[in-house]
C-alpha cells in the first residue's frame, strides 16, 4: 500500500496534507525517514510512524449513530445537514456512508461504514436482517393490527409486506406506543404499514438492526464505533 494512502486513511487529512507531512520528514517506515508518498508499506508487516508514533493502518470503520430528527441519511445534500456532517474529520477521512436510509424525521440507530461488502450484505433482501422500530401512533393500535402485520399488509403501491412482529406497549385513547420488527426495508415502510391500517406514525425511532441495539447512552447526533462483538454479530 502507498504510504500516502496509509496516512490519509488513518486520519492525517487529504492527500495534499499527507504529502506535506511526508515531505517534512516526519514519517518513517521501519525507522527510516521516507519523503516519497508513493513508497509502499505492507499492513501487518511494516511499521509506519509519524513523529515516532506508530500509525496502525485501518481500512474500514464501523460506527453506530443515534440519528437525530432533521438530518438526512446521505453523504451529501444541498439543503439539509447530513449524517456525515455530524461525524468528526478523522472518521470522515475514511469516506463512510450510511447503511440504508432513515427518513429525515426518523431517529435512532444508523450504521455508518466504508465497508461496501458489509453494507451490501446487511441490506440484501435475501438476508432478512431484522430491524426493530419504536413508534408513536395516532390511532388505537389493536391485536387485529398485530395479526394483519404478522400475515403481511398491502401497501399503497400493491406490495404485500413480509411477516412483521408488532408489540403494543401502550394505548391511551387515540394514541399508541408500539415496537415493530420488520425484516425488509421498503421506502417509508413502517409509516406505510400503519397507513394501510388507517393509522399514522407520529414519531419513529430505530432501536435495533440485526443483533445490534442502539446504545442508550448516545444522545441524538452522537455516535461511537461498534464494539468487536457488535461487528462480529453483523458479519
Ligand atoms: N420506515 C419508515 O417509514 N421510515 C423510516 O425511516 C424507516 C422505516
Amino acid at each position: 500500500m502507498r504510504l500516502d494512502k496509509w496516512l490519509s486513511n488513518s486520519g492525517f487529512g487529504s492527500r495534499k496534507d499527507v504529502k506535506q507531512l511526508i515531505k517534512s520528514g516526519a514519517v518513517t517506515i521501519n525507522g527510516t525517514a521516507v519523503k516519497d508518498g508513493k513508497k509502499q508499506a505492507v499492513p501487518g508487516e511494516d511499521k509506519v510512524a509519524v513523529h515516532g508514533e506508530e500509525i496502525v493502518y485501518r481500512e474500514f470503520i464501523y460506527l453506530m449513530m443515534n440519528k437525530p430528527d432533521g438530518v438526512i441519511s446521505a453523504t451529501e445534500d444541498n439543503f439539509h445537514e447530513t449524517v456525515i456532517d455530524l461525524i468528526d474529520e478523522y472518521f470522515q477521512s475514511f469516506k463512510p456512508f450510511p447503511v440504508g436510509r432513515l427518513d429525515i424525521d426518523t431517529e435512532g440507530l444508523l450504521l455508518l461504514t466504508n465497508d461496501g461488502q458489509l453494507s451490501h450484505s446487511l441490506l440484501s433482501p435475501k438476508k432478512h436482517v431484522p430491524k426493530k422500530y419504536y413508534a408513536e401512533i395516532d390511532g388505537a393500535v389493536t391485536g387485529k393490527d398485530a395479526e394483519a402485520f404478522s400475515c403481511g399488509v398491502e401497501l399503497d403501491d400493491g406490495y404485500v409486506t413480509k411477516p412483521a412482529v408488532l408489540e403494543i406497549l401502550e394505548v391511551s385513547g387515540e394514541r399508541s406506543k408500539i415496537n415493530l420488527t420488520i425484516s425488509e426495508g421498503k421506502f417509508h415502510q413502517v409509516k406505510r404499514m400503519f397507513l394501510s391500517r388507517g393509522k399514522e406514525v407520529t414519531y419513529l425511532k430505530r432501536m435495533k438492526m440485526g443483533r445490534v441495539d442502539l446504545d442508550p447512552i448516545l444522545e441524538p447526533g452522537e455516535y461511537r464505533e461498534l464494539t468487536k462483538a457488535e461487528l462480529e454479530s453483523l458479519l
